[in-house]
């Protein structure tokens, strides 16, 4: 059974792995942002909440991405495993995640940190074009993360539940090294 929550800033090729890695796998890819990105495109009443604060560079409030996640884990598909990407983003919705897990029998094998500096962030994000990657955007984006979601890093590893991978390098380099830790 794999399941795995993967950390790191806006940029570090979170996305990127864990679509290869739920593909090898076989298991469902849950991205909170690509799941807000699909509400806003369709304009469902979930979208309509969230998309001003994706627009800015801000977390969505917690409760929109609890009542998804809950959704979401709760599938058949999920039973078999997950990787989770972009949730959690804070403390709150770690704290709700671990209780979530309780209730419905699921346990997470880590949390994988992608370590990623700074300047290769800012350059990733300006490279992929997204609508939400700006520069100004880009920087709150990152102002968000070392404020609420950086935090998460002592959360899981206070819990021995921590794995740091170095994300700096090829993608093939870091699915290798992440083939390995799993
Ligand atoms: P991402 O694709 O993970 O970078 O997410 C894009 C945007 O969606 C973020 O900047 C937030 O506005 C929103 N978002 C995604 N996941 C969450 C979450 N777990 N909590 C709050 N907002 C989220």
């Amino acid at each position: 059974m794999t399941r795995f929550i993967l950390l790191g800033a806006p940029g570090a090729g979170k996305g990127t792995q864990a679509k290869t890695l739920a593909t090898l796998r076989h298991i469902p890819h849950i991205s909170t942002g690509d799941i807000l990105r699909e509400a806003v495109s369709q304009g469902t009443p979930l979208g309509v909440k969230a998309q001003g604060y994706m627009d800015r560079g801000e977390l969505v409030p917690d409760q929109l991405v609890i009542d998804l996640i809950r959704e979401r884990l709760s599938r058949p598909d999920a039973h078999i495993g997950w990787i989770l990407d972009g949730f959690p983003r804070n403390v709150t919705q770690a704290t709700f995640l671990d209780e979530l897990l309780t209730e419905i029998d699921q346990v997470y094998d880590h949390a994988i940190n992608f370590e990623v500096p700074d300047d290769v962030l800012v350059q990733r994000m300006l490279g992929r074009g997204r609508k939400d990657d700006t520069e100004e955007v880009i920087r709150r984006r990152l102002q968000v993360y070392r404020e609420q979601t950086a935090p998460l890093i002592d959360f899981y590893s206070s819990r021995n539940k921590l794995a740091t991978i170095n994300g700096n390098s090829s993608v093939e380099e870091v699915t290798a090294t992440l083939e390995q830790l799993v």
